[in-house]
Formats: structure tokens, C-alpha cells, sequence
């Protein structure tokens, strides 16, 4: 027997159509060189119908592929909607990648017109000539250092200034493709990750739920996550879809000026990589700033040191641990504590928090032996890889049969993370299959090593990765950052003799060194490849 419901497709006109009627006074706020911008979600509304008409009028097709190089913006955000729901597919190019890759990327989606930050153009112009597809470049503000090389181009307001303010939707099928997005590719080439408008709507769901980012119409959202990367966690799509105020920091990414964002915009809920709130505690601890209206701070990329949890909580900030990848839309689960947890002390707590968390309704997930393939016992110890599916998790990369068949069997995506879940099926990734180091035929966490050494007092950041090792395959060496306050006060015994209580023996790196920052990826995580490299010649004279 069949059910009788209707057929509704869930398509993204149906949030848009919200967010321009029942909040249609909700406000959008970017912050950009001439201070604040405001507006409305129903000026917002006009202005996505009007963008709609102009790529109509520039010859934009059913599938073609729009692509955005910029900021998190008001405009950014107006693309967000307009491309898909005419029937295009939004492609955001990361504004971070090397050259070769982006230039791959363009040509790979075929990208007929890129939408790009005034201030970007010069970065596009040095690779134009490479981009045969790109029929317009659409210049998104002031473009001051740009030399007329981007053609055709045109200004952003000129070529939706005079267009009509309402456009008919088409019909379109919930499977159609709405965005697409390319992994940051650690090794290789980038993986085209391709959405549909069906698995962003049901994301857009999932994380509004109260044990996701609870996202709410009288929240205040700032997504510090760039709208390039997965979508900014979906943060941009749920808030239209529930009628939740936007503030976009623009170009403006430094912890103070986004700290100073924050309380002045009154914002409820943030989403952002570690990295940004490592920096933001000593400024908000130097200033003693306080944040009265915010509820949580969603962040995850990587992992959450327990140190960051403790330092923000310190100041009544809370912070939320959240896990996923480009594949997976990006948001597949989230650290809210259980009921049963609340009565826990502080200190069990914050062990939990420091957890990836619960798999989101609609994900499902197994954790399978490396070697043997057998799924292992939910015992908080055996630990293996971490493989999901669900609805907005991808079943294969754009226009890559190889990389599909070996990241996708038996319709499981491998996410290339090393997990152990608990008796009650939370998730903590030990770390990702490639990073963690072998020794002597066992396992150490990298991550955890990190973690532990990013909680000593006199340590900004800290990087371990594996350095070979003629008797023991792999070994621990610590890359670590001393606070500005500390440098040169803080020393490879200190760091030993702190982890000493806390690891086993044979976890101890072998060598502590002190460098000036981590490098980071294109997205704001800590690069290892980066470091394995300068470390190269470290590992031959280990040897
Ligand atoms: P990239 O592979 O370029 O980093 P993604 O942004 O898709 O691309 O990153 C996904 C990966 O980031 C995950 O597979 C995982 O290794 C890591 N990651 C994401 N969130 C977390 C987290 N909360 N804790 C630890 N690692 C995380």
C-alpha cells in the first residue's frame, strides 16, 4: 500500500519563498569597506529574482554551472539562491587554492560565468587565459587593483540594476543539482562534490533540529566558515529557511574584528573552524569582552582541543563540537550533551564534549576494523574507520569513476577517518587514517597528542606528525607554537614531563620543536603535508 501524501519536491524555492514572506523583515548584515550593510530578507528577495533575470538574459541554461570567488557577503548570499533555484548549480571556488588547482577545477565544472570580489580580480586575472569556458566575469564591488584583464566583465549592480524584481521559478525535480563544491584535495587532484537541491533541503532540516545548531528565526547567525567551503556548514541555506538574521564579516577574518562583530550584532550562533577561537580567547581574555546574546559557537574541520572548550567556557562562551566533510554536506554530527550527562562533573563533561558526538537524524554510520573489514564493538576502544550514508551524503565524485569506486563501496562513504564510539554510539575520531602514526605495529593519535599539548598554559597551537623511524616504522615529533608571552621560555622537557601523566609511555614524542605558527590549508586547518615536508631532512638525520 501506498502512502497519500503529495509528491512535494523539496527544492530550495520553498525556503526561499519563506524567507521572503513570512521574514521578510529579517535582517542581512555584511560587514564590507564602507562599514555595515543592511538590508532585508525581502529586499534580499527582490534582488535574488533580479539576478535571476540577468544570468536568464546572459544565456545561463538549466544545469549550467555559475561559479562564485569571494567573501561571505550579502551578494555571495544572493547567489546562494538565485543559481539553483532557476535550475543552474552554484559552484564556489575556493578563493585559498594554488593556481593550478583552481584552473583544474574551473575546467573540470565548466564554469560559464564567475561571480568575484572586487578585491579578488587580480587573482583571476593572472589565470584567465586558462579558463576558456568562463564566458563573464561579474565584479562584485570595487575592484581597485584590478587592470581591465577580466573579459567581458561587468559590475555586479549593472547587470542586475535594471532587471525586474520578480521571476517565475521553474518546476524543477528535488534530485536536481543545486551546488557543487570540490574537496580541498590533500592528495591530488580536487573531488567534485555535487548537491542536489533535495540533500541541502533535508540538511537545512537536520541541522536546524534542536540537537543540531537548533537554528531558530529569532537567532543571529555569523558564519565565519567561508560560504566556499561545504556551503559554510549549510549555515546560509537553514538560516532562510527559518527566517534566521544573517551577519557575513565580509573580508574582515581577524579573531578581534569578528569578536567585536559578534557583540555589537548581538549574534546568538557562529560557525567556525578551531582555528579562529584559538585566536579569539587572549583577545577576548586581553579586553574582557563579554558576549551576552551568544548561545553557541558550532565549530569543527578539525578536531576541538578540549583546551579551546575549557578557555572559551571560561569566558561563558560554549562551544559545540561538530564533525563532517565536503562529502557529506558538510554536517553529519554533533557534541550537545545527553540528558544523562548533565549531572556529570566538569571535568567528565568537557572529555565529551571533546568528542565528535551523535550522529545527525538521517545519517547512519558504522565503524569497521582497518584490516579485517568487520564493523567493531560500540566499546569506546576498538577503533577502525568511520564510514556514513544518508541523504545528503554523496554517492559519488563529479566526473571521477576511479576515486568514486574506492570512496564509495558498497554505498558507504570512507570518510578516511579512524573512530571508536562509545556505549551509547558517540563518536570520537582518533584521527584520519593517514595521520596517525604507526609504531611498532600500533596506533598513535595525532590528534589526541595535539589536543593534550595545546592544554599546556605556555602553548598557542601544536602539530604531530609521523617521522620514519628505522626500529619502529613511525614516531611521534611535536611541532609546537609557544604564546607570544612564552616564546623561548618554554622547552622540549616541559612539554614532555606535561604529557608524561597523561599518555602512555611509548605516545611520548621524540622530539619537541618550536616553530613560529602551523602551517595552515586552504580552509584553516593545520597543513601536515606542509610540515612533513619541512621536516624531511629532520626524519634522515633521525634516522
Ligand atoms: P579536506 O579533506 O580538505 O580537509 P573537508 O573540509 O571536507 O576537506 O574535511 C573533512 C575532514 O576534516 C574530515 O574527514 C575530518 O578528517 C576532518 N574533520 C572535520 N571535522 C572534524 C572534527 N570535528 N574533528 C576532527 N576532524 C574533523
Amino acid at each position: 500500500m501506498q502512502g497519500l501524501m503529495m509528491d512535494f519536491p523539496l527544492t530550495l524555492q520553498h525556503p526561499f519563498q519563506r524567507a521572503t514572506t513570512l521574514f521578510r523583515r529579517r535582517e542581512i548584515v555584511t560587514q564590507t569597506d564602507d562599514g555595515l550593510h543592511r538590508y532585508t530578507y525581502a529586499d534580499w528577495g527582490k534582488r535574488v529574482m533580479q539576478l535571476a533575470n540577468a544570468l536568464k538574459q546572459a544565456g545561463t541554461e538549466d544545469g549550467d554551472r555559475i561559479a562564485t570567488f569571494g567573501w561571505n557577503t550579502y551578494r555571495h548570499f544572493e547567489l546562494y539562491y538565485a543559481v539553483p533555484c532557476m535550475g543552474a548549480v552554484l559552484h564556489t571556488l575556493n578563493i585559498r587554492l594554488f593556481a593550478e588547482q583552481l584552473v583544474y577545477i574551473v575546467n573540470d565544472a565548466q564554469d560559464k560565468i564567475i561571480f568575484v570580489d572586487g578585491d579578488l580580480v587580480p587573482v583571476l586575472e593572472k589565470l584567465s587565459d586558462q579558463m576558456p569556458t568562463v564566458k563573464l566575469y561579474v565584479i562584485m564591488g570595487d575592484a581597485p587593483n584590478a587592470t581591465g584583464k577580466l573579459q567581458p566583465s561587468i559590475d555586479y549592480e549593472t547587470f542586475i540594476g535594471s532587471q525586474p524584481t520578480s521571476y517565475t521559478w521553474p518546476t524543477l525535480d528535488e534530485n536536481t543539482a543545486a551546488a557543487m563544491c570540490y574537496t580541498s584535495g590533500t592528495t591530488g587532484n580536487p573531488k567534485g562534490v555535487v548537491y542536489s537541491h533535495r540533500s541541502i533541503y533535508l540538511h537545512s532540516m537536520g541541522i536546524g533540529m534542536a540537537d543540531g545548531m537548533a537554528l531558530a528565526e529569532r537567532d543571529s547567525l555569523l558564519p565565519i566558515v567561508p560560504m566556499f567551503h561545504a556551503n559554510a556548514w549549510g549555515g546560509p541555506h537553514a538560516a532562510a529557511m527559518v527566517g534566521a538574521r544573517v551577519v557575513f564579516p565580509g573580508r574582515f577574518m581577524d579573531p578581534r574584528k569578528v569578536a567585536h562583530l559578534m557583540i555589537d550584532e548581538k549574534v546568538t550562533v557562529a560557525a567556525g573552524v578551531p582555528t579562529i577561537w584559538i585566536g579569539m580567547v587572549p583577545v577576548v581574555e586581553r579586553e574582557g569582552l563579554k558576549f551576552p546574546h551568544l548561545r553557541a559557537i558550532y565549530c569543527g574541520g578539525s578536531a576541538v582541543p578540549r583546551a579551546l572548550i575549557e578557555n572559551l567556557e571560561r569566558n561563558n562562551m560554549n562551544i559545540v563540537h561538530a564533525w563532517g566533510m565536503t562529502e557529506t554536506s558538510p554536517l553529519a554530527s554533533l557534541c550537545n550533551l545527553r540528558a544523562y550527562q548533565e549531572e556529570w562533573s566538569q571535568e567528565e563533561k568537557f572529555r565529551v564534549r571533546a568528542k565528535q558526538g551523535t550522529m545527525l537524524p538521517g545519517v547512519e554510520f558504522r565503524v569497521v576494523n582497518i584490516d579485517s573489514g568487520q564493523e567493531v564493538p560500540w566499546d569506546n576502544t576498538s577503533y577502525g574507520e568511520l564510514q556514513v550514508r544518508g541523504p545528503w551524503i554523496a554517492r559519488m565524485y563529479y566526473h571521477d569513476e576511479e576515486s568514486s569506486r574506492t570512496k564509495f563501496a558498497d554505498g558507504w562513504l570512507r570518510t578516511g577517518d579512524v573512530a571508536t564510539v562509545d556505549e551509547d554510539g558517540i563518536v570520537q575520531l582518533v584521527d584520519r587514517t593517514k595521520d596517525l602514526v604507526k609504531s611498532g605495529g600500533e596506533w598513535i593519535s595525532s590528534v589526541e597528542l595535539e589536543g593534550l599539548i595545546m592544554g599546556h598554559p605556555k602553548v598557542l597551537e601544536a602539530c604531530v606528525i609521523a617521522i620514519p623511524d628505522a626500529k619502529w616504522s613511525e614516531r611521534p615529533l611535536a611541532c609546537v607554537v609557544a604564546k607570544p608571552e612564552f616564546e623561548g621560555k618554554v622547552t622540549k622537557e616541559d612539554i614532555i614531563e606535561f604529557l608524561r601523566p597523561q599518555v602512555a609511555k611509548w605516545w611520548l614524542p621524540d622530539d619537541v620543536v618550536f616553530i613560529d605558527a602551523v602551517p595552515k590549508t586552504s580552509v584553516g586547518k593545520f597543513d601536515k603535508k606542509v610540515l612533513r615536508s619541512r621536516f624531511e631532512a629532520y626524519s634522515t638525520a633521525h634516522d
